[in-house]
């Protein structure tokens, strides 16, 4: 499983990308049914402390804090289909989630084990799934780091539902979105805090603004000093409560629809990004021993405080299967490209980051420019690997199974901004 590999083999490495740009006002015409910053919420004491130490599972060098990237596999229930044809049904994928292992069976008497960080099962809940794989990142970035959370798979394995499912009616089945959203709002004080949210879709190499469908053309824009990247045409709303969030994400989803029926293409073929930005001032506790005694009045006079920008992005992928059906031989390298240069681009540079190869093709997409951060840089990430059911699926979950054990290879060096 992963390497312990050195820390050196990144072009990714220099700086963050936590971008720093101004709200958007969002207009009533765009988000007319949406209430994003007119909603009262309760304030909460603000924090008087840095909440957490590092994580046990990371240690810290002089020059941040090395994590690796953290893969998890899920395996999506059989739909009504799926049990329908229960007769022809081979177990093809044996899960065995105690000893966090994965069996794909070649044959009647051979299969290949793999390890992941965690293997959840059919049975597995939402909040389970949240709890695995984002709630630890999610506290890296109300610390200070960024962070990201990806699911990547063939269509209709269940990315969208872990990742962006509503749970309107129920919700027990919401998603990592909404779930992150919720414990970012539960953890800032909105008196001195801040969190803002964009919604991209990136499809043929255009990066789409969700929340306002006119605005369809982004740049993807580097900081030629810090290497941070931005997006600053993107559309901000600030968030203040979680009724605001589902209310966004259920607008960006019908505007994701909308945009892929004009454009007759398929939502299979088009990343979604949902680019969380926190801003955070933290005082007392430590600042609280450099507080400076104020003779004449002999009050305590607070410390300056400590503001730090965080970047938490959370990615629902374009399904896999075609770049692989198409990319893996070679020679149709052209149709692989049209189909999804981003998602070939994101394969490589995996690939290049796992193997320590001096160069990482972070340029050739736009998918990879964006996620610069996250990959062997100094981000804290998370994939989700999703596989179906059914024995159809088999070399496509051999294929993502593939691409998650390359991915646990790949170490980032976290670090805050101040
Ligand atoms: P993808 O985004 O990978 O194409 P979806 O998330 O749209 O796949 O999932 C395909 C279908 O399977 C959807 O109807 C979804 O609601 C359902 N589904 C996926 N995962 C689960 C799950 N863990 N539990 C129940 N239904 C699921
Ligand atoms: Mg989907």
């Amino acid at each position: 499983m992963a390497s312990s590999s050195s820390s050196s083999n990144s072009a990714f490495r220099n700086g963050s990308s936590s971008a720093q740009r101004p709200l958007k006002p969002l207009t009533a015409s765009n988000l007319k049914s949406s209430s994003f910053k007119s909603r009262v919420h309760p304030s909460h004491a603000p924090l008087s402390s840095f909440r957490r130490s590092y994580p046990s599972t990371l240690s810290a060098s002089d020059d941040g804090v090395l994590g690796r990237v953290r893969v998890a596999v899920r395996l999506r229930p059989r739909n009504a289909e799926e049990l329908a044809a229960d007769a022809d049904f081979a177990d093809y994928v044996e899960l065995q989630p105690e000893l966090k292992r994965l069996k794909l069976r070649k044959n009647n008497w051979d299969a290949d084990t793999y390890e992941f960080d965690d293997v959840l099962t059919e049975f597995a809940s939402q909040k389970r799934v949240y709890e695995a794989v984002a709630k630890p990142v999610v506290e890296s970035v109300l610390d200070g780091y960024n962070g990201t959370v990806m699911a990547y798979g063939q269509t209709g394995t269940g990315k969208t539902f872990t990742l962006g499912h509503l749970g309107e009616d129920d919700t027990s089945s919401r998603g990592i979105m909404v779930r992150a959203m919720e414990d970012i709002l539960t953890e800032i004080s909105l008196e001195t805090d801040s969190v803002s949210v964009s919604y991209l879709q990136l499809y043929m190499e255009a990066v789409q603004d969700l929340l306002v469908p006119a605005n369809n053309n982004i740049s993807i824009v580097e900081d030629p000093k810090t290497g941070d990247v931005s997006v600053p045409g993107a559309t901000v709303a600030e968030i203040r409560d979680q009724q605001s969030i589902v209310e966004l994400l259920r607008l960006g989803e019908a505007h994701r629809i909308a945009a892929n029926t004009k454009l007759n293409t398929e939502s299979s073929r088009s990343h979604a990004i949902l680019m969380v930005q926190v801003k955070r001032s933290f005082t007392g506790g430590e600042d609280a021993l450099s507080s400076e005694i104020d003779n004449s009045s002999h009050l305590v006079k607070p410390s300056k405080p400590i503001v730090r920008k965080s970047k938490l992005v959370l990615v629902d992928l374009a399904g896999s299967e075609r770049v692989h059906k198409s990319g893996s031989e070679g020679h149709m390298l052209e149709e692989a490209k049209s189909i999804n240069l981003s998602l070939s681009a994101l394969g490589k540079c995996i690939n290049a980051l796992a193997e320590n190869s001096s160069h990482v093709p972070i340029r050739d997409s736009k998918l990879t420019r964006l996620l610069k951060d996250s990959f062997g840089g100094t981000a804290r990430t998370s994939l989700i690997v999703t596989i179906g059911p059914s024995p159809r699926h088999r070399g496509e979950t051999s294929s993502t199974i593939l691409f998650g054990q390359r991915a646990m290879k790949v170490e980032n060096m976290l670090k805050i901004k101040e």
